[in-house]
C-alpha cells in the first residue's frame, strides 16, 4: 500500500502506527507522534525543515513542550526560524546533563526506576537517533551517574527494548553541582502582559516578590500577539537564573518565552489570576504555579514559590 504523507511524522520520519493524524484545519495537519509528541504543521514547511536539517532540534523542542503539558504548538515559519536561531547546538556533555535532569524530573524519589525507550525517547536528550541516546546512557552508567537496572548487555547491545535506569547518589550530586554553576546569576526574567492592569501586578507584586527573595526582576516589552521573541528577550533569558511566566490575558508570546526558558533548562514559575485560570495552557496539578486574586496574595505566594523552587539569595 502506498504511504500518504500523513503516515509519516514530518519531523522525525517515524512511520505508520506511531503517527496519528487527528484533524485537518486549513492546510495544517495535527500529528501525534510517539517520539515528538503532538503538534500542528503545514506540509509545505517540510522541505525547509529538511533543507536546514532542523528535524532533531524541532523534535527535541516539541517533545520537551509536550512533556511539560504545554499547549499543542502550531509550527509555522516564524517559529521554525526562532528554533533555528535560538536553540543552541548542545554539546555531548550538555545532552547528558539534560537527559539526566529529565530522569530526575521523572523520578518520584531518589532511587526511583525510570523506563526509557531509546527508539521513542531520544529527543529528551536532544539526540538525533536512538544510537546517540544509547551512547549517552552507556557513558552516564560508566561515569557512575546512572545505574542500569537491566542486564548490562541490553544497554551495550543498543537493542529495541525499553531500558530501566535510576540516578545514582553521584548522579544526584552531579546535578546539584551542575546547577550550582548558575548560582552566581541573580536575575529573574518575567514574561507577562504589558496591559495597564497587569502593570499594577508587576509594580505591586511581581517585582517586589522577586526583589524580596534576593533577585533582580527583568522584563522586556515585545509586540503583542506576536509569535516572535527578539534578540533582547533571548539575551535576558540567557542571563537569568529562572523565569516567572505570568500568563493572565493569555498572550502567545508569554508562552513562547516560557517555552524558550524550558528549552534552556531554566526553572519556570507559572502565575495566573484566578478568573483566567480556566484558559491556561499548562497543567496546574503538575507544575509550580501561583493562582491569585489580589496583588497582595500574588506577592506573598510568588515569594514563597521562588524560595521553594530556586532558593532565597542573601543580597542583590
Ligand atoms: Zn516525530
Amino acid at each position: 500500500m502506498k504511504k500518504t504523507p500523513s503516515n509519516v511524522c514530518p519531523v522525525c520520519k517515524i512511520q505508520a502506527l506511531d503517527v496519528s493524524v487527528k484533524e485537518k484545519s486549513g492546510k495544517a495537519l495535527q500529528y501525534k507522534c510517539a517520539r515528538c509528541g503532538e503538534f500542528r504543521i503545514s506540509n509545505s514547511l517540510q522541505p525547509w525543515i529538511e533543507e536546514k536539517n532542523l528535524g532533531p532540534k524541532l523534535s527535541g523542542w516539541i517533545r520537551n513542550l509536550s512533556e511539560l503539558g504545554m499547549e499543542i504548538p502550531d509550527i509555522n515559519m516564524s517559529i521554525l526560524k526562532e528554533i533555528e536561531q535560538s536553540i543552541p547546538d548542545y554539546n555531548p556533555s550538555d545532552k547528558q546533563y539534560l537527559f539526566l535532569r529529565h530522569i530526575s524530573q521523572k523520578s518520584k524519589y531518589p532511587g526511583d526506576i525510570v523506563s526509557i525507550h531509546p527508539r521513542f525517547d531520544y529527543p529528551l536528550a536532544w539526540a538525533s537517533a536512538p544510537e546517540e541516546l544509547f551512547f549517552y546512557i552507556r557513558f552516564l552508567v560508566e561515569r557512575g551517574l546512572l545505574i542500569s537496572i537491566d542486564d548490562r548487555k541490553e544497554i551495550l547491545a543498543g537493542g529495541n527494548k525499553p531500558v530501566a535506569v535510576a540516578i545514582s547518589p553521584s548522579g544526584w550530586e552531579y546535578l546539584d553541582k551542575y546547577e550550582q554553576r548558575a548560582i552566581e546569576l541573580s536575575q529573574a526574567y518575567v514574561a507577562m502582559s504589558f496591559s495597564n492592569s497587569m502593570n499594577i501586578a508587576w509594580e505591586r507584586a511581581i517585582k517586589p516578590a522577586i526583589n524580596d527573595a534576593g533577585y533582580k526582576a527583568c522584563r522586556v516589552n515585545s509586540k503583542q500577539h506576536s509569535d516572535k521573541i527578539n534578540a533582547k528577550i533571548i539575551a535576558e533569558i540567557k542571563n537569568s537564573l529562572f523565569v516567572v511566566a505570568e500568563v493572565t490575558e493569555q498572550q502567545r508570546v508569554v508562552y513562547f518565552e516560557a517555552g524558550y526558558a524550558i528549552g534552556r533548562n531554566l526553572p519556570v514559575i507559572w502565575c495566573v489570576r484566578k478568573d483566567d485560570l480556566k484558559n491556561v495552557h499548562f497543567d496546574t496539578r503538575q507544575y509550580n504555579h501561583v493562582v491569585w486574586e489580589t496583588t497582595d496574595e500574588l506577592k506573598e505566594k510568588l515569594y514563597d514559590v521562588i524560595c521553594a523552587v530556586v532558593g532565597r539569595r542573601k543580597k542583590i
